[in-house]
């Protein structure tokens, strides 16, 4: 059996020297290397911009989506969406454990994947079913993980489906559990989605009674969903991309002191500037959307001359599948709510 890189390097083809993520194509032959994990997969939860991309790509129409999906994985083997750069991850099966593997697990375990699609070397033999509300896509096929790779195994307290979704953006409630103080003013775009809920969640229970938490959603439809469930203080629908209404609405809501933390959870381009303006001098923007551009981002405060601490979305801080699958513990209706959306 061949040794394996502990990053799996040994599975890149092009560029030669990068890591599996910048990768364009990799490996993705399901014969293991020793210190491998083969999984059967069985769902693979679309990155939301990568699949709101797709889905516009292929006019909304699943058979098209079926083959753009295919496609990416035959050519690139792992599904990186090209025009996004984003993967999204996956539940399956353990089915074979390299010898040298170091770690617990064992044939059968159920685990999803923490890290990315985009470097995950994959197989899908067929798509049998594609459910476009909750990017998640039931396939035949095979996965690799590597050693580095982190994963959590499937709580049995709760439908796979169910931690699958929630495990998709475990990074985002758990870095507001670790940036969010007492008496801080929170500001989280896109925070009738799936990890604007889960975000408003933890924001409101970091900043407590002193604090002050603003939900911002894209539609009045997601924004009543996080009203339904009181997760915040305030509530507005808002298109993002406009910056500077976006600023005066924030102005208005916080007495002319704008926020000490925004947190962006949208799934389109250019709302950069949205997020930025609405924070104050010396705050804290936390970029999670995958449409985030660095450039935009970067040369946009410097533009308006906005001194603001700028966080890239990590996927990973420690703790946050623990931290994620708690909330939905923590909150029935938090629970109940992602059960009926996404379980
Ligand atoms: P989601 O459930 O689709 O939520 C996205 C939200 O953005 C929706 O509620 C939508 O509101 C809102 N939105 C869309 N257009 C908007 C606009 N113009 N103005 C304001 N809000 C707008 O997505 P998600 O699963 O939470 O993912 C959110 C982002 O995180 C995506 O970009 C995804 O790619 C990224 N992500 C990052 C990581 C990471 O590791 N950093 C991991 C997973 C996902 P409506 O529903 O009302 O339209």
């Amino acid at each position: 059996m061949k040794k394996g890189c502990p990053y799996g390097t040994h599975r890149v083809i092009s560029p030669k020297g990068v890591l599996p993520q910048p990768a364009d194509v990799i490996d993705n032959n399901m014969e293991i290397y020793d210190n491998e994990v083969l999984i059967d997969v069985k769902t693979l939860n679309v990155d939301s911009a990568s699949f709101t991309e797709i889905e516009k790509r292929a006019g909304g129409d699943v058979e098209e989506i079926k083959k753009i999906m295919m496609g990416i994985v035959e050519k690139a083997g792992k599904h990186k969406n090209p025009w996004t750069g984003s993967g999204g991850m996956l539940i399956g099966t353990v089915k074979e454990v390299g010898p040298a593997y170091v770690g617990d697990l064992k044939p059968g375990d159920k685990i999803a994947t923490l890290v990315s699609l985009s470097l995950t070397p994959l197989v899908i033999e067929e798509i049998h079913e594609i459910r476009p509300d909750i990017d998640q896509v039931d396939i035949t096929g095979q996965a690799i993980l590597f050693q580095s790779g982190i994963y959590a195994k499937l709580p049995d307290d709760m439908p796979e489906g169910l931690a699958l979704s929630a495990l998709d953006v475990a990074g985002a409630p758990a870095q507001t559990a670790k940036l969010v103080k007492p008496g801080d003013t929170v500001v989280v775009i896109g925070g009738g989605g799936k990890s604007g809920l889960l975000c408003l969640y933890e924001a409101k229970k970091r900043a407590g009674v002193t604090g002050k938490v603003i939900c911002v959603g894209g539609s009045p439809k997601s924004t009543n969903r996080a009203k339904s469930l009181d997760l915040a203080d305030e509530y507005f629908a808002f298109d993002a991309t406009d910056a500077v209404g976006m600023y005066n609405k924030i102005m208005e809501l916080t007495d002319g002191q704008l926020a000490d933390i925004v947190i962006n959870c949208v799934n389109i381009e250019n709302t950069e500037m949205a997020s930025i303006l609405a924070c104050k001098d010396n705050g804290t923007v936390y970029f999670f959307s995958m449409a985030t551009s660095f450039t935009k981002a970067a040369l946009g405060a410097e533009g308006v001359g906005k001194d603001v601490n700028m966080i890239v979305g990590n996927g990973y801080t420690k703790g946050h599948a623990e931290i994620t699958l708690q909330v939905l513990r923590e909150s029935e209706a938090l629970r109940n709510l992602f059960a009926e959306m996404y379980a």
